[in-house]
């Protein structure tokens, strides 16, 4: 892969709106990114292996829980700051920022807002160090953009919950350390499970030859007879809104993610154009090519201006589960629109793991389905604004 000569693009002056604390943060994901991220991702994907070296690192720039309280071992850092290390992570590869998205948003966040005291300070810290990883189960084989259909259950034992069924697409499962998982009590009511490696019954199988997140480990969480001590239930939350709030978190995470990996490509793009000569001349010259470097800028433009403005709702507490879902929506097409129009640019050479353009195409194909897909976040959008819902 060639060297790392990324250069953000700011158009805006985007910068005048970040704080010092933003900057910084921004500054140190940056370098890590460049230092540790940018030259083993190209290997890493091309096997089809999550770098689990990058574990430690990860930690130690604070992309484990960023938001949640130093007080539990987290950063404590506002929302800005968190989708800035987001939009850093993922200008080097959606796979590693989705480790680092289900780490914060999906296994810390609810262990922080749904959890008792006891496992908040037995677990918090030890997720926030790398200690333990984390996954998030939510998605079934016959239940995706569905998930209140979910078959996955557990039945009240007296001294324990017995829990029964499976879930797919669970990223970090492989090698999770626990899984939060959502299942159904005897009442049908939804309830958030601590699941931990070793318990018996528990097994989580790898999915392989996947083209997209290679960089990712995915897989199954599957559940017979589980024996899960009532201490593993989280108590402050329950019905369908809990793991929605999860994803509410996690998505906006990937509204400011998938910025990165659209500046990698048009950065990348903008680069060879100026560079690359045909007809005796650099093809930035073009119009055509210049068209679509201009609708880039534009587009990434209108995304960063997007997600800085939900940051400071996030962070007055004033964001509703639409605008995340508009965001989301948005800027994850935003970006595999850029970053198919990048491939372009670069002609051949542009399918070649030389340049991360290619990655980032492939694996925005996953983002723009998880954590609810272009569709649903229409039909979010459509019921928050007529009042209807037509799912
Ligand atoms: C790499 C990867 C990692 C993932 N990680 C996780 C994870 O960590 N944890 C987890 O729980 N899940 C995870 N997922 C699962 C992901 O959230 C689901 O794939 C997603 O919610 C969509 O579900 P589905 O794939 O079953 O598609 P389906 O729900 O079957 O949808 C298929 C198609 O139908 C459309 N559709 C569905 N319903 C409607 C409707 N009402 N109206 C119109 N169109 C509709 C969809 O938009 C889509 O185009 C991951 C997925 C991938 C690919």
């Amino acid at each position: 892969m060639k060297p790392d000569l990324f250069t953000a693009p700011d158009y805006y002056n985007i910068d005048d709106l970040l704080n010092e604390e933003h900057k910084m943060v921004r500054e140190a994901t940056r370098s890590w990114v460049k230092k540790e991220l940018s030259p083993i991702i190209e290997d890493a994907a091309q096997k089809a292996e999550f770098p689990k070296d990058l574990l430690n690192g990860l930690a130690e720039i604070g992309a484990f829980g960023p938001y949640i309280p130093a007080d539990y071992g987290g950063a404590g850092l506002d929302q800005i700051s968190y989708g800035l290390m987001m939009q850093e992570i993922e200008r080097g590869d959606s796979g590693i920022r989705s480790t680092a998205s289900v780490q914060s948003s999906l296994v810390m966040y609810p262990i922080f807002a749904y959890g008792s005291e006891e496992q908040k300070k037995k677990l918090l810290p030890k997720l926030a160090s790398g200690e333990m990883i984390g996954c998030f189960g939510l998605t079934e084989p016959d239940f995706g953009s569905n998930p209140g259909g979910m078959l996955t259950n557990f039945k009240d034992k007296g001294d324990h919950y017995l829990l029964n069924g499976a879930k797919l697409w669970i990223s970090n499962a492989p090698f999770a350390d626990i899984a939060i998982v959502w299942a159904k009590n005897e009442e049908g009511r939804i309830h958030g499970l601590i699941v931990e490696r070793g318990m018996e019954g528990f097994s989580t199988p790898e999915t392989h030859n996947k083209w997209s997140l290679r960089a990712s480990a995915t897989g199954e969480l599957i559940f017979n007879d589980v024996k899960i001590p009532k201490k593993n239930l989280l108590p402050n939350k329950n019905g369908l809104g809990a793991p929605l709030g999860c994803l509410d978190s996690a998505r906006y995470g990937i509204a400011w993610g998938v910025i990165g990996a659209a500046m990698d490509c048009y950065d990348t793009a903008l680069r060879y154009a100026k560079e690359r000569i045909q007809f005796g001349k650099p093809i930035a010259v073009k119009q055509l090519q210049q068209k679509k470097l201009s609708e880039m800028i534009t587009e990434i433009t209108k995304a960063q201006l997007l997600a800085w403005r939900l940051g400071t709702l996030k962070n007055e507490g004033k964001a509703t589960s639409a605008q995340i879902s508009m965001a989301k929506r948005n800027n994850v097409d935003m970006a595999l629109k850029i970053a198919r129009e990048s491939r372009q640019i670069l002609g051949a050479m542009g399918i070649t793991g030389e340049y991360s353009i290619m990655r980032h195409m492939m694996n925005l194909e996953s983002v723009v389905t998880y954590e609810g897909t272009h569709d649903i976040h229409l039909l979010i959008t459509g019921l928050d604004i007529t009042g209807h819902s037509a799912f």
